[in-house]
Formats: structure tokens, C-alpha cells, sequence
């Protein structure tokens, strides 16, 4: 596929998981990837380069999107990167996918210090990259948030952080009305559980994969490519005419019980 060939896309937290899975798939349609990371330089160039040898481009940008600045240096390193590979600042494609805390926020034990951070990177820096990028979108633009499917399911022990991923689910419906006129589509995407091979509690034992994979309707956790294929149709042509659009990209996730 093609597609996306001639496009610019930002893909926030690109260095590993499922925004690393995003970004291949993206460059694999046509598209040239910023490909952002947060402290691990090494693992984004590492994706930039596995970009190269399928035959796509990208190149790597810097951020640390908890700090008040981080915007600002993203899009000071985009301008830069940008102006030198495709001769003017146009970005057709944002993917605000890097998030923190997904364990994060519990009542009894969440700290003011740790409320902030989750908030800062998960809600602050998408809203103000949004900001950012609206003036540098063209007609046909592409914005996709990832949320989580914890906003349909309740996790105690991630309480903040579902939060936050509440507020990505309302930024979507909202933005969506305000930049439709502009031919700029805004969607959200939930996946369930999906092996980054970072969750450790997935490795925790047969026992809690076969329960997870037993509250799932398609009987399996989540692979960074199944959600990576979802943003690139939301980022495609095809996708036009869906805009304000919650996809839960979960395989099922608590569904309900499965009746004999
Ligand atoms: P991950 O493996 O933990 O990767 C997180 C990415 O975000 C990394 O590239 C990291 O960059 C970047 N990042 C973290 N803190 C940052 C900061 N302060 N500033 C800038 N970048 C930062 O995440 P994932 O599991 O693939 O999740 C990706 C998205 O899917 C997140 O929005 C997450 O909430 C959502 N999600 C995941 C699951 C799941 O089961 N995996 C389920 C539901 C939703 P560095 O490593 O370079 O710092």
C-alpha cells in the first residue's frame, strides 16, 4: 500500500510498543514518520533505521512531553527536520499515542506529584500538540488520539490514568466539531490490553494471560500491530467520512459473560 505516499506524519511516543508499531505501518503506506521518543533516543533511531531497510522514511525527535517545554522543542525539532526533508512545515497526520501510568493512580495511593505528571503527558501535551499542528494541517488532515479501552472498563489501580484517557475521549468528539469545517478529521482509538512486552503483569504468569485472554471475545491480548492497522485506516483516505469516532480496539474486552 501507498496511500500515504507524499504525507508527513507525527507519531508521539514512537520509540517502542504500539506507537513503534504505528510508525512502521504508517512509513510502510507511503508516509514520511517523525518518529518521537521521550528519553530513548537509541530504541526511536533503531526505529527510524528498521523504517529505512523496509524501504520507508523517517527520522527521530526528541521530547520529554511531561516537561512545560516539551512541546515547544518537538515542534522546534519537527521544524527543522521537516523544512530539510520536505522543503516547508506541513504535517498531514498527528498521532498523539505516548502516555504514562498505565498502572498509575490509584484513590488510596496516587500523590499530587504523580496526579500532574499522568495529567501533563497524557492530556496537556496532546491538547497543546493538537494546538501546535492545527495551523500546519492541511485539508484531509489526520489527528488520532489513543485513549484506552480502561474508559469502558473499571480498573481501580488505574483511576488517574483512566482519567486522563477520559479526557482524550471527550477532546475528540469536541475538536472533531471544531476543525471538520477544515476537512480534518479527529478520532480516538481505546485498544484493550496489548503485549508491548513492557506489561509486566502479563508475564506474571499462564493464569493471568488465560484470564485476560478469557475476558476478551476474540480469546487473545492485543498485538501493537492490530492497533497500529486501525489508526492507519482512521490516517487513510478511506476514512473521510468518520470523524468524532471512539473505536475500541480491544478484541472484545468484557463483553459480558460467554453463555454456554
Ligand atoms: P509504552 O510501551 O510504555 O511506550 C510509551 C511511549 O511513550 C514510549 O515511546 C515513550 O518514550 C513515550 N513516553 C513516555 N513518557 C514520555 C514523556 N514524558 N515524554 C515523551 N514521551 C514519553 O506504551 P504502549 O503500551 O505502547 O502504549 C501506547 C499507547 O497506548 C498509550 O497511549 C497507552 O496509554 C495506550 N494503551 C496501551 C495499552 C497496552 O496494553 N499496551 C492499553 C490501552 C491503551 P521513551 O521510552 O523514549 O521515553
Amino acid at each position: 500500500m501507498a496511500g500515504l505516499t507524499g504525507r508527513t506524519a507525527l507519531v508521539t511516543g514512537a520509540s517502542r510498543g504500539i506507537g513503534r508499531a504505528i510508525a512502521r505501518r504508517l512509513a510502510a503506506d507511503g508516509a514520511l514518520v517523525a518518529v518521537h521518543y521521550g528519553s530513548d533516543r537509541d530504541a526511536a533511531l533503531a526505529v527510524v533505521a528498521e523504517i529505512g531497510q523496509a524501504g520507508g522514511r523517517a527520522f527521530a525527535v526528541g521530547a520529554d512531553l511531561g516537561a512545560d517545554d516539551g512541546v515547544d522543542t518537538l515542534f522546534a525539532a519537527l521544524a527543522v527536520d521537516l523544512r530539510e526533508r520536505v522543503g516547508e512545515l506541513r504535517l498531514d497526520i498527528v498521532v498523539n499515542n505516548a502516555a504514562i501510568g498505565g498502572r498509575a493512580g490509584a484513590i488510596d495511593t496516587a500523590t499530587p506529584a504523580e496526579f500532574d505528571r499522568v495529567f501533563a503527558v497524557n492530556v496537556r501535551a496532546p491538547f497543546f500538540i493538537v494546538q501546535r499542528a492545527l495551523p500546519l494541517l492541511p485539508e484531509g488532515g489526520r489527528i488520532v488520539n489513543i485513549s484506552s479501552a480502561d474508559t469502558r472498563i473499571a480498573i481501580s489501580s488505574e483511576l488517574a490514568y483512566t482519567m486522563t484517557k477520559g479526557a482524550l475521549n471527550a477532546m475528540g468528539r469536541t475538536l472533531a466539531n471544531a476543525v471538520g469545517v477544515r476537512g480534518i478529521t479527529v478520532n480516538t482509538v481505546a485498544p484493550g490490553v496489548t503485549d508491548t512486552g513492557k506489561l509486566g503483569w502479563l508475564q506474571g504468569g499462564p493464569e493471568l494471560l488465560a484470564a485476560t485472554n478469557a475476558a476478551t471475545a476474540l480469546d487473545r491480548v492485543g498485538r501493537p500491530e492490530d492497533i497500529a492497522d486501525v489508526v492507519a485506516f482512521l490516517a487513510s483516505d478511506d476514512a473521510r467520512w468518520v470523524t468524532g469516532h471512539l473505536l475500541d480496539a480491544s478484541g472484545g474486552m468484557f463483553l459480558g459473560p460467554r453463555m454456554p
